[in-house]
């Protein structure tokens, strides 16, 4: 099994429905986001995706994120827009255009701060 990993980022605002403390008001974060694929053989060049192209359908994800405000997204309007929800959120947006190139989504972590960090895998 070979994996690899690309890191990216996106800046948003959220705000925790029903959460007693800070967290409550709207507030943003610069996440970093990392997205881990695998793929039991490598393609002929001998890579499992290209970074470059991992990179770009990370990108793509993360632009229905960046500079929104996360709560009034049309997924988020029931949904709490913890870490954790939107680390599920990126899993299942990234995963059908991995899956295209035959490779495995094995997991998104989004980090919310330097030492705080969700992890989504199935
Ligand atoms: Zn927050």
């Amino acid at each position: 099994m070979y994996k690899i990993k690309v890191i990216s980022n996106f800046s948003a605002a959220h705000s925790l429905r029903g959460y007693k403390g800070k967290c409550e008001s709207l507030h943003g974060h610069n996440w970093k986001v990392e997205a881990i694929i695998s793929a039991k053989e490598l393609n002929g060049l001998g890579m499992v995706m290209d970074f470059g192209d991992l990179k770009k359908m990370l990108g793509e994800t993360l632009e229905k994120l960046d500079h929104k405000y996360i709560n009034k997204l049309e997924y988020f309007t029931k949904i709490n827009p913890s870490s954790e929800e939107i680390t599920k959120y990126i899993f299942n947006e990234l995963k059908p255009l991995i899956l295209e190139n035959k490779c495995n989504l094995e997991e998104i972590r989004v980090w919310e701060t330097e030492g705080s960090c969700a992890i989504y895998k199935e």
